[in-house]
């Protein structure tokens, strides 16, 4: 038996949840210290695929949509492939270790798949998935990946993958607790836009359980109880209550008490996103990550297929604002159909707007799409943005690009720090700004947002990170553009109001957190937004920023984080 214990972590979506546990586990690799291939081999490889194809079938029975049940039907008939198992016969003909023979066979048969292109490419992530299924079971290890659990369960994980969190079913995942990861993590976004309580850089959470143990997290704190007690589960739903408390009444368009109106608005990365977050009451969609469309895909989408998709979310929001950022590839979101190879800095590369200048005719396509789209649903406000943008060139080059496709309104986001302090140059080509706080800070910060361990450094309360929204502020006001933030920082409601103060007209974040801006902002008045903006900016430290911005919020705000 466990005993109970309090861990804190970054609590990076709010809500609170208590059940049994699931453990998702990496994928382990080739064993570099295994044997030979001996006789009998085959026949043990043969085995384990038929297990892989068993236990798969077992979860496509248990598959919570259509699409999943396909998926997982099709990988378990792929793993019994007779051209896979040959593949691997031939190899451990020639002596190979069985872990290895899998691997290298596997890699052969995955690069006949993505030569056949089309639907044939995109299989190869399946088979990834067989080959280190196989290579677990062969080495006596559990299967990596999220498990199959009986009851809805928290799941924790040293780090889950963005294709792995965006196929979670928030009906069965009561919470996410993860060791790495950060609060600007694609991890973290995806659950926070699942609704799933989460946490992550729960230090030591994988040592501190077993199988058996129950969990409790309050994903809005960052708070992770292993083994709670019955008085721990009882605080945590007092917690709930009080913020169910300070909720209420939270309706309508997004303003500061004195009726300064700021656009409330929801971040999606999927056609079905939308259509869910079409459902709140929010006031359109601020930032729409069209690369979480094609993650695990192999080949690139045609026009007619993107059509159809930016068809759906515009019809979705109906009248209300779309806002669409053109493909961000690279970097912490690699895409295999735009790899421009490897590169030392992913994060300093060749990345969005930079990848999309190399490979115009992805974003040709794209635009072309949107056009369309917007054609089918010309009641739309559809705003285009691109990301990662540094200089004057680019935005002229994007602006012009996206009007030649007819498109009514163009903008740019703000993520560069060479964009933040030049916002007045930007802004007098581009029609808006979308500030995006976690690239942002990362580059202002020189801190991986992917590097879990340098979380502090990327806090937007850091103040370098305020003077560059600041500045972004006062290049929309000298050109009369609006700006807007769409990084996670507009979901926290304490700095939402510290981003009004700064000049900032739309806050886009998880359709969740849209409930405790909007009542944050109605509990406080302009002036005090600019007293909260001034007092964070001119503050030493982040820590003292926030500090000191939350001595002036009423008190009900607390209830709110
Ligand atoms: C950002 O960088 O803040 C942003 C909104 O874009 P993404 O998180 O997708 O990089
Ligand atoms: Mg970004």
């Amino acid at each position: 038996m466990t005993n109970r214990t309090v861990l804190y972590g970054i609590g990076v979506s709010a809500g609170t949840a208590s059940g049994p546990l699931a453990v998702v586990r990496p994928a382990v690799g080739v064993d570099d210290n295994e044997p030979a291939a001996i006789e009998g081999d085959s026949e043990r490889v043969k085995a384990t695929l038929q297990e892989v194809a068993e236990s798969l079938k077992q979860r496509a029975e248990h598959a919570n949509s259509a699409t999943s049940k396909q998926v997982l039907e099709a990988t378990a008939t792929l793993a019994t492939d007779r051209g896979l198992i040959r593949g691997i016969e031939k190899e451990l003909k020639k002596g190979t270790g069985v872990t290895h023979a899998i691997h290298d066979a596997v890699e052969v048969y995955a690069g006949k798949l993505r030569k056949l292109g089309g639907y044939m490419a995109e299989r190869v992530t399946d088979l990834y998935d067989i080959r280190d299924r196989a290579t677990a079971r062969v080495r006596g290890l559990p299967e990596p990946g999220v498990p199959d659990f009986a009851e809805p369960s928290i799941l924790v994980a040293h780090d889950l993958a963005p294709a792995e969190t965006a196929t979670l079913d928030p009906e069965r995942v009561l919470g996410i607790v993860t060791e790495g990861g950060g609060a600007t993590s694609h991890t973290a976004i995806l659950a926070a836009q699942l609704g799933i309580p989460a946490a992550v850089q729960v230090k030591d959470i994988l040592g501190a359980i077993d199988d058996a143990t129950p969990l409790a997290i309050d994903g809005g704190v960052g708070e992770v109880i292993v083994a709670p007690s019955d008085s721990d589960v009882n605080e945590l739903e007092e917690r709930s209550r009080r913020r169910a408390e300070a909720l209420a009444g939270s309706s309508g368009e997004g303003a500061t008490r004195d009726g300064y109106k700021v656009k409330l608005l929801a971040n999606i990365g999927t056609a079905e996103d939308a259509e869910k977050a079409s459902k709140f009451d929010l006031e359109g969609s601020g930032l729409f990550r069209t690369e979480f469309l094609f993650l695990d895909r192999d080949s690139a989408p045609t026009v007619d297929e993107q059509t159809e998709t930016y068809t759906r979310v515009l019809r979705a929001f109906g009248k209300r604002r779309v806002v669409v950022r053109t493909l961000d590839a690279g970097a912490d979101k690699p895409l295999s159909f735009a790899n421009l190879g490897e590169e030392e800095n992913p994060a300093l590369g060749r990345r969005g707007l930079r990848l999309s200048m190399v490979r115009e005719d992805l974003l040709n396509d794209q635009l072309q799409a949107l056009a369309n789209a917007h054609a089918n649903v010309p009641e739309a406000e559809l705003w285009v943005m691109a990301p990662m943008v540094a200089t004057v060139e680019e935005t002229q080059w994007f602006c012009d690009k996206a009007r030649g496709y007819g498109l009514p309104k163009v903008g740019i986001m703000v993520e560069t720090p060479a964009a933040a302090i030049r916002a007045g140059h930007v802004l007098s080509i581009a029609d808006f700004a979308s500030i995006g706080t976690n690239d942002l800070s990362q580059y202002t910060m020189a801190a991986d947002r992917m590097q879990g361990e340098l979380a502090e450094l990327l806090s937007p309360w850091q103040p370098p990170v305020l003077n560059m929204i600041k500045a972004t502020g006062m290049g929309g006001y000298a050109t009369g553009k609006t700006v807007g933030v769409c990084g996670e920082a507009g979901g926290d409601p304490l700095m939402a109001l510290v981003l009004v103060g700064l000049g900032i007209t739309s806050l886009s974040m998880a359709p969740t957190k849209v409930n405790a801006v909007r009542a944050a902002l109605r509990l406080h008045d302009m002036d005090t937004c600019r007293q909260m903006a001034n007092y964070a900016v001119d503050a030493p430290t982040a820590k003292e920023a926030r500090e000191n911005v939350l001595k002036i919020a009423d008190p009900v705000l607390r209830d709110l984080l």
